[in-house]
């Protein structure tokens, strides 16, 4: 068997060590006769996956006990309609658009009320974050809303906007568990998993209590109502269960390493290889403003399409795959989230600097 290093930007790279426990245990889970997979969602077996997959998590984040944690069927796009349906009770909110999934969120938004763009890069293609100290925040508005990392672009928020008191949420797929982060400076924390903690199809949302109401729009489903997850533990209807037994892994396996000041100090120093080598390259160079470069999705370019597919190609064949860009920026984005190993990143500007000797 060979693995590649894998840079997808999502679904992503999962910690081998995972997926090898998740091996072990696939036909028989803990001693039970089965998987995980084939378990009833009212079993004592999975409701102890489920509960300690939300202590840990909580123990991981620091989350404050007047806030929620709720395991969500759909993924990102789904809490783009949630949020609204859930917070819009004067009909207004403000968007900070850094990005495409920002605007996608707001374009979902503004299906139920007024979404007002407060800030805005994309005059610039999205290449950096925009000054958010003094901003026209709408006295009427529910909720100030934010994409902390730019997954497309490779920019990532290093400090939250001023939202003047109002409820700050956050999408957080990218750089899920990252960093520490403050929950309390937030209304609503979400991310999609797929991207840093799991496979794809579930949301976590890390919600403030006051803000699960049954003050949700009319006509908001009952699996669209925060409180309905929250009522029930996550467990109103059949849950996403593997994937929350595999999220509940990867929590373990952050918390071994050390929590989040331990994953932080790796996920910097993974970056920073790879910034230096683009800040030093005469082939390939990086796309966004240095202050606000994230630390999980590293988009750069040649300046060439032809020589970025012939790296791309290349780069395939020697065991690096998916670092083709995304269409909108293009050239070459390496994802180096929590479960790329340093040694992959290394490996990976090695690679980069021969390429760079033959082709310069
Ligand atoms: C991938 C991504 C999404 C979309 O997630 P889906 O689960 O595909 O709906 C939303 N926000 C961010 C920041 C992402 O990276």
């Amino acid at each position: 068997m060979s693995r590649v290093y894998n840079f997808s930007a999502g679904p992503a790279v999962l910690p081998e060590e995972v997926l090898r426990e998740a091996a072990d245990e696939m036909l028989d889970y803990k001693g039970c006769g089965m998987s995980v997979m084939e378990m009833s969602h009212r079993s004592s077996d999975f409701e102890s996956i489920l509960h300690e997959a939300e202590a840990d998590l909580r123990d991981l984040m620091n989350i404050p006990d007047n806030y929620k944690v709720l395991f969500i069927q759909g993924g990102g796009h789904v809490q783009f309609a949630m949020v609204p349906m859930n917070l819009m009770k004067n009909k207004k909110a403000d968007y900070i658009i850094t990005g495409n999934w920002a605007k996608k969120a707001a374009q979902e938004a503004k299906l139920y009320g007024e979404v007002n763009i407060i800030a805005s890069s994309e005059d610039k293609n999205y290449t950096y974050i925009p000054d958010c100290s003094d901003l026209p925040v709408d006295e009427d508005a529910d909720y100030v809303y934010i994409c902390m990392n730019n997954t497309i672009y490779g920019t990532e928020f290093n400090e939250l906007p001023n939202t003047k008191g109002k409820i700050l949420v956050a999408d957080v797929s990218s750089d899920f568990l990252s960093r520490p982060i403050d929950v309390s400076k937030f209304g609503i924390i979400w991310g999609g998993v797929q991207k840093n903690v799991g496979p794809a199809g579930m949301a976590i949302a890390i919600v403030r209590e006051d803000l699960i109401t049954e003050d949700y729009l009319p006509f908001t489903p009952t699996m669209l109502r925060y409180k309905t997850y929250a009522d029930k533990d996550s467990l109103y209807n059949t849950p996403p269960c593997y994937n929350i037994y595999m999220c509940g892994k990867v929590f373990k396996w952050i918390k071994k390493i050390g929590g989040l000041e331990a994953m932080h100090k790796r996920n910097a120093e993974k970056a920073k290889i790879l910034y230096d080598f683009l800040d030093s390259s005469k082939l390939f160079k990086g796309t966004v403003e240095k202050k606000d470069r994230s630390l999980m999705n590293v988009p750069f370019v040649t300046g060439d399409k032809d020589m970025d597919a012939k790296f791309v190609a290349e780069a395939k064949a020697a065991g690096f795959v998916n670092l083709k860009g995304h269409r909108t920026v293009g050239g070459m984005r390496a994802s180096i989230y929590n479960a790329m190993p340093k040694e992959g990143v290394e490996k990976l500007v090695a690679f980069m600097k021969e390429f760079e000797e033959k082709n310069a």
